[in-house]
């Protein structure tokens, strides 16, 4: 069946962008997809190199996956680092991957901020890294928030170039198939990977701006809801999360040009699993004041549940470092048998 792979950093809280952008997707690919669900803890040191508590934080988004639903006896649930594919992949990659390439990264040019040559080698080539957690399983599928698009078509780039320029040796090897490359057929080895950026909630914003999407990594807690907010913490942010002063619109297009407006009434609706026109008809005509608390309610009694089993399940790091070492051990095999393959491609010796 096809396979869906997808990581997300160790770097701080988990949010509810995080939430309802990927991690309920995730849940979701589950009934039909085989899937790896990978701590991506090798880019958590790209753009912060020391972590206070690089354990806790690994431990916390697991315990999050699981909280949240993903079963880790069906699928694979572990951290990037364990499987070292990941690191000699990515490192094939950065040969495969041109600098311009990188350089035009979003994610590069907003995290390296103003002063780029200081930035990491490794948060330049995050993207080679990224294409390699994917393609070391040869993944057909990548659910993502939308953030993750350039990243996703830069994983096609490499595909495709390693594709096309091996493919000689790769059907030498009796490891291709024919795949259409514009008007030519090549024997590819890596699929070209489908981003999955859809449903209600692809890019949550912060609550204190409207124009910046919501991040682990912002420095400013009241930006964002994290998956271990208490219900007090919850009310607190979104009672001074940033309006404007006028009611709420009661269709669409009254939303445009509104984008703390449009921010929240999307949350609600992504919480609520209902359309944002449903959300409108029901609240037009209403200030925040009331809207406002109507949320909370909604977002404490959606995120509640999941907030106490993870602080159930973080009670015993024993558990979540099983998990983790039995998913390591099981990605571990599929990617060995990639590493073969690449290596005998390439043309690399090996046993
Ligand atoms: P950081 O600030 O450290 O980059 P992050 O909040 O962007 O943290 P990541 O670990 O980089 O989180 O991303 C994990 C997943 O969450 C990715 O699929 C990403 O696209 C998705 N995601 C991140 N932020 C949002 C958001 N605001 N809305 C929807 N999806 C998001
Ligand atoms: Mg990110």
């Amino acid at each position: 069946s096809p396979r869906v792979f997808s990581g997300v950093q160790p770097t701080g809280n988990l949010h509810l962008g995080n939430y309802l952008g990927a991690i309920r997707k995730f849940v979701a690919l589950q009934e039909s997809h085989d899937c790896l669900y990978c701590v991506v803890d090798l880019h958590a040191i790209t753009a912060q190199l020391v972590h206070d508590d690089l354990p806790g934080q690994i431990r916390s988004i697991t315990a999050a996956f699981l909280a949240a639903g993903i079963d880790p006896a069906r699928h694979i649930v572990f951290n990037q680092s364990r499987v070292s594919g990941h690191a000699e992949l990515a490192w094939i990659f950065n040969c495969v991957a041109r600098i311009g390439w990188m350089n035009r990264m979003t994610q590069f040019k907003e995290k390296a901020g103003k002063d780029r040559e200081n930035a990491s080698l490794g948060l330049l080539a995050y993207p080679s890294l990224m294409a390699a957690d994917i393609l070391l399983y040869r993944a057909t599928q990548v659910p993502v928030g939308d953030d993750q698009k350039q990243h996703l078509e830069l994983t096609r780039d490499i595909a495709a170039k390693f594709n096309n320029d091996f493919s000689q040796k790769i059907a030498a090897a009796g490891l291709g198939v024919p795949m259409a490359m514009g008007d030519e057929t090549v024997n590819g080895y890596f699929p070209i990977t489908e981003p999955l950026i859809d449903g209600p909630a692809t890019r949550v914003m912060s609550l204190k701006d409207g124009a910046k999407k919501m991040s682990k990594s912002d420095p400013s807690d009241l930006s964002r809801i994290n998956l271990t907010d208490d219900a007090e913490a919850i009310a607190r942010k979104i009672r001074k999360a940033k309006t404007d002063p006028d009611a709420l619109p009661s269709e669409l297009e009254g939303l445009a040009g509104r984008p703390e407006a449009d921010n929240l009434v999307g949350i609600y609706a992504a919480l609520a699993e209902r359309p944002k026109a449903d959300i409108l008809a029901e609240f037009g005509g209403r200030q925040f004041s009331e809207f406002k608390p109507a949320l909370v309610d909604l977002a404490v009694e959606t995120l509640g549940p999941v907030t106490s089993e993870m602080r159930r399940l973080m009670a015993d790091p024993g558990h979540i470092d099983a998990v983790l070492k039995d998913g390591g051990e099981r990605a571990g095999a599929i990617a060995e048998r990639t590493m073969k393959d690449v290596k005998q491609i390439i043309g690399l010796l090996d046993d």
